[in-house]
């Protein structure tokens, strides 16, 4: 690759582009490969941006919900047409396989245009008016707002935040992942292109650049998404100014399998919810309870099509899962790996490498199942954020919800079975921020449903009304007659 191919991703301050220092981003799948060449942000790109960003608030706040809409769905426009020539950069700078870029935008895309189908009707004020008094509540902007998001789906992940923040009238600085910054950035500086300067701003770095972000005191919101140590501190810099925050963190989910499952239908949707993009999706099916009866025959259909997945660059059509995005991530799931090979449990490693001449030169993990295995193990308690799965017996179906509800985790989870009503009674019983019946993966997403965790999986909700009322202040006037 010449240098001609490779991008150079500044910061979007203001509606200019600041390049700056420079550092290389390498392809995950083929590490010889600098993918793009990122600016390296500072405290004070922050602070310009965060200016830059109030300063344009005022103006954007002004305009209609109706005029924000409309630009919001112009934006919409440039995601979608945006997957075709960016698809394929954000496969080389996170490791997914392209129709998992796709996907990227087009989730994309649908959260823009039904945060903007919503907003119009959101912002309408609640009005009371009687002999003794006229009362209006008003959904009102906060002002700035900062929005960090991760590498594995950072296009979707963005627009969750971007979507509701700017159509009620915010204004945004975004810090995208350093693993996945490139892809991300050109989409948002043409979406810039559209809006007044100033009202999308993105800043480059690392967690001291999120640091400045969050503790700046013209910020007045938050949306994180991200892992759970890292909102810890979030949390912590956002105390000395006392500021609203939204937190989608990690899951650990459960998948509860009932005796009345179709094993093979079932198995058809579930694996699109564990392995795909190399199973480095906040909730995807992170452990399943499988009734001892059923155990053998559903653990063998399992291994048996595991076994057919095809491990290589995402770019590959024939690859079923790209490698893992970066060495932190590599380190840790193949220290899980080890752990669970030299436990009682019985650990399978399935699948075939692609390319094995290329293996070592990308963080390529096989497909593992581990069979036989206690709940109370590690790789059933740990968000293990890789291409492995622990299937764990149980005796009753009690024993499967207090296993589900036990930990700190509570983004997602499923219950499988052909009893509509079984499933429904069961799934109202679980501990968790969406409970799927009889799906669980990026087709289980409804836009009408909001999204987020309970107990140390998050603070608040994406998607819909509840999305948008994480960005509004509640303005109560009244006149009393
Ligand atoms: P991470 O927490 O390491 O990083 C997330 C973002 O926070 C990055 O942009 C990072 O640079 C930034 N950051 C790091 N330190 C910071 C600090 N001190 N202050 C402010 N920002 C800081 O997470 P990751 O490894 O990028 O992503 C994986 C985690 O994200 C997993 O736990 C996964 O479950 C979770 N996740 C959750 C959701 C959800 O919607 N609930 C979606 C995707 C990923």
């Amino acid at each position: 690759m010449t240098s001609i191919d490779i991008p150079q991703i500044g910061h979007l301050i203001g509606g200019e582009t600041v390049l700056g220092d420079l550092r290389e981003i390498r392809d995950p799948g083929h590490l010889d490969d600098t993918v793009a060449q990122v600016a390296v942000g500072s405290a004070s790109d922050v602070d310009r941006a965060v200016r830059a960003a109030h300063a344009a608030f005022d103006g954007w706040r002004r305009t209609s919900p109706a005029e924000r809409a409309k630009l919001i769905l112009a934006a919409a426009d440039v995601v979608a047409g945006a997957g075709a020539d960016l698809a394929p950069l954000l496969v080389r700078e996170h490791g997914g396989v392209l129709w998992e870029a796709q996907t990227d935008f087009g989730l994309g895309t649908g959260v823009l245009q039904h945060t903007a189908s919503l907003v119009e009707d959101f912002s309408r004020p609640v009005q009371y008016d009687d002999e003794q008094s006229f009362i209006s509540v008003e959904r009102v902007p906060r002002g700035v707002v900062a929005a960090i998001v991760p590498w594995n789906m950072p296009v979707v992940l963005t627009m969750m935040k971007l979507a509701p923040a700017l159509a009620t009238g915010n204004t945004l600085v975004l810090k995208p992942s350093p693993f996945a910054p490139a892809a991300l950035t050109i989409l948002l500086t043409r979406m810039a292109d559209l809006l007044p300067p100033g009202v999308l701003n993105v800043v480059h770095g690392e967690g001291d650049v999120g640091a400045a972000l969050t503790s700046h005191p013209l910020v007045r919101k938050v949306g994180f998404t991200g892992g759970i140590a890292t909102a810890r501190k979030v949390i912590e810099s956002t105390a000395g100014t006392i500021k609203n925050v939204t937190l989608e963190l990690g899951g650990n989910d459960p998948a509860i399998v009932l005796d009345d499952v179709d094993i093979d239908a079932a198995l058809d949707r579930m694996l699109k919810g564990v392995y795909t993009r190399t199973g480095q999706i906040c909730f995807a099916v992170k452990r399943i309870y499988v009734p001892r009866g059923l155990y053998q025959r559903f653990a063998d259909a399992f291994c048996d099509r595991v076994n057919q997945y095809v491990v290589g660059h995402g770019l590959d059509p024939e690859v079923s899962f790209g490698p893992l995005n970066n060495e932190a991530q590599y380190k840790k799931v193949t220290d899980l790996i080890d752990r669970t090979r030299n436990s009682a449990a019985t650990l399978l490693t399935l699948g075939s490498k692609r390319d094995a001449d290329t293996w070592d030169n990308g963080y390529y993990v096989l497909p593992h199942v581990v069979r036989d295995v206690a709940h109370e193990a590690p790789i059933s308690c740990e968000e293990q954020f890789g291409p492995i799965v622990p299937l764990i017996a149980y005796d009753n179906e009690q024993q499967a919800l207090d296993w589900a509800n036990d930990g700190e985790y509570g983004l997602g989870a499923s219950v499988w079975t052909t009893d509509p009503q079984r499933g429904l009674a069961l799934a109202r019983q679980i501990e968790a921020g969406s409970t799927f019946i009889n799906t669980h993966s990026f087709e289980s997403l409804d836009l009408r449903m909001p999204f987020g965790g309970v107990k140390q999986s998050g603070i608040g909700r994406e998607f819909g009304t509840a999305g948008l009322s994480e960005y509004v202040e509640e303005h109560a006037i009244r006149h009393l007659k």
